[in-house]
């Protein structure tokens, strides 16, 4: 890639030519900065990093809790209508059980994406913001332990969502035929 070129490149600051010093942290290549300005030319990604985004979706975006948001509308409307006689009661007991289930997981991706999105908007790893919410669940379980059927119930959702946009994210990918490293 690199043949017949200098191996140097261009800052995006100072438009100098350069070759990008690497900050390592913890023996771990954190990111690398051009030597004049200091500032970031691109950061790397830490393991840990690398085997979560395989389980995550990066392209954020609130179609999957619209998708959900309807489907909860759906299973409302299924309730409503057997609560007025049009529907045989299963039905409308399924339909219930079915907007139940529907908008705790739209719940967890509303969180979820509003985490994200806030992380990436200041420039955060989410993953420290993920940290901070657990242990403020676990102070929440000790301060008022009534709420832990709760917070275990939002963990499940959390996990389950987690699981089913992994499953998405890779069946998807599958389907492109692009599973990178
Ligand atoms: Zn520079």
């Amino acid at each position: 890639m690199f043949s017949g070129h200098h191996a140097t490149v261009h800052c995006h600051e100072c438009n100098r030519a350069m070759v990008p010093r690497i900050v390592i942290c913890y023996g771990q290549p954190l990111k690398s900065i051009c030597p004049f300005c200091g500032c970031t030319f691109s950061t790397f990604e830490s393991g840990f990093g690398r085997l979560l985004r395989r389980f995550q979706t990066r392209r954020l975006s609130f179609s999957v809790f619209f998708g959900l948001a309807t489907a909860v509308i759906g299973c409302g409307l299924i309730g409503l209508l057997s609560s007025k006689g049009l529907l045989s009661t299963d039905t409308g007991h399924m339909g219930l059980h079915g907007a139940i289930i529907f908008g705790l997981l739209a719940l967890a991706e509303l969180a979820f994406q509003t985490v994200e999105q806030l992380a990436k908007k200041l420039d955060h790893e989410s993953n420290y913001y993920w940290a901070i919410l657990v242990v403020l669940a676990m102070i929440l379980i000790h301060q008022i332990p009534e709420w832990t059927g709760y917070m275990v119930l939002a963990f499940a959702v959390m996990l389950t969502r987690a699981l089913l946009s992994g499953l998405l994210q890779l069946f998807k990918t599958r389907s492109k035929g692009l599973v990178s490293n």
